[in-house]
């Protein structure tokens, strides 16, 4: 807009309606999100450089879409394509509160409380946070080096949200497990890391941990002088000796054996429980999910960003995450 237009905008506010001001305030607000979403998303045409149709890697700028996003056009496949073509978030009709609603998720509010924030319905919330969540996945440590501690948490088994097919009765909200300690009606998570690290590994396992499940899920990550501690549990002694690494367990009732303790992770788990606390326990089947998105955040106060979040959700890498 040229200045002097600019200028008389300006000038002509004071002549406004209190409603007329609000339908301002509320297109500005939904303008300014959009352009800010904007600006993260061209990140991912510069990332990928290439057509998202045919991988071409000769396009051009090709006008504007119809919600005022850039488009462009592949001189390979003369297709057109906008910077969230080929990701889920392309058929998401008001982009403008992806942001913001990243923002929430690394407050982890619960979809209520999103949804308040956003002024959307809570389906909605519910939708924006899933679309989030499936490629914080890949996210995991590569190595657990030096001294790594590792031991298992314990979900009650959910089935939150499914409405047909149970296989028990429905309980009510808060129903305690009627079987004491580890049972069916619990799932197990492995959860390591090394010391001095708060880059955690986090895996939902599919039975009772066993030496063989343990062995399978940390033994692609141990270096063979890794010194892996854990509670009293066989599993990973077995798993251990199966590895060729050295095991060092912490007596049942003491909390440390010599330099070696497992405080580390259990503070992991501490933090786990607490950040999943607003969600009022977690469908079973999203469970790994949720895990995910805890463990994206889980890196100390502002050390991943809503921005972050949401390059990583459209498929742009981000690098101190792995
Ligand atoms: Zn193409």
């Amino acid at each position: 807009m040229r200045k002097r237009d600019f200028e008389r905008l300006v000038e002509s506010l004071p002549g406004l309606s209190p409603a007329q001001l609000r339908t301002l305030v509320q297109s500005v607000s939904t303008l300014s999100g959009r352009r800010e979403v904007q600006d993260v998303t061209d990140k991912r045409i510069e990332t990928l450089a290439a057509c998202p149709h045919c991988a071409h890697e000769t396009f051009a700028r090709w006008g504007r879409t119809k919600s005022g996003d850039q488009r462009y056009r592949c001189a390979g496949c003369k297709k057109t394509f906008s910077s969230l073509t080929g990701t889920p978030f392309n058929r998401v009709h008001d982009k403008s509160k992806l942001l913001e609603n990243a923002a929430c998720m690394g407050e982890f509010l619960s979809v209520r409380e999103a949804a308040d924030r956003l002024g959307v319905h809570r389906n909605t919330a519910f939708r924006y946070r899933h679309l989030m969540m499936p490629l914080l996945e890949r996210h995991q440590p590569g190595e657990l080096a030096g001294v790594a501690e590792a031991d298992e948490a314990f979900f009650k088994l959910s089935y939150k949200g499914q409405k047909r097919g149970l296989p028990r009765k429905p309980h009510k909200r808060g129903t305690p497990a009627s079987k004491r300690g580890i049972s069916r009606e619990q799932v197990a998570v492995l959860t390591a890391v090394s010391r001095g690290s708060r880059n955690s590994f986090i895996a939902v396992l599919p039975s009772v941990p066993s030496a063989a499940l343990v062995g399978a899920a940390l033994g692609p990550l141990l270096r063979p002088d890794t010194v892996l501690c854990s509670d009293s549990a066989s599993a990973y002694k077995t798993a251990g000796k199966a590895l060729g690494i050295v095991v060092r367990q912490i007596p049942r009732g003491t909390h440390k054996l010599g330099p070696y303790h497992i405080q580390n992770v259990n503070a992991l788990h501490s933090r786990i429980k607490a950040g999943l606390r607003p969600f009022r326990g977690v469908a079973t089947k999203n469970l790994h999910r949720y895990l995910a998105w805890f463990r994206f955040f889980d890196r100390g106060a502002g050390a991943v960003t809503p921005r972050q979040l949401l390059l990583d959700a459209i498929g742009v890498a981000v690098t101190n995450t792995d």
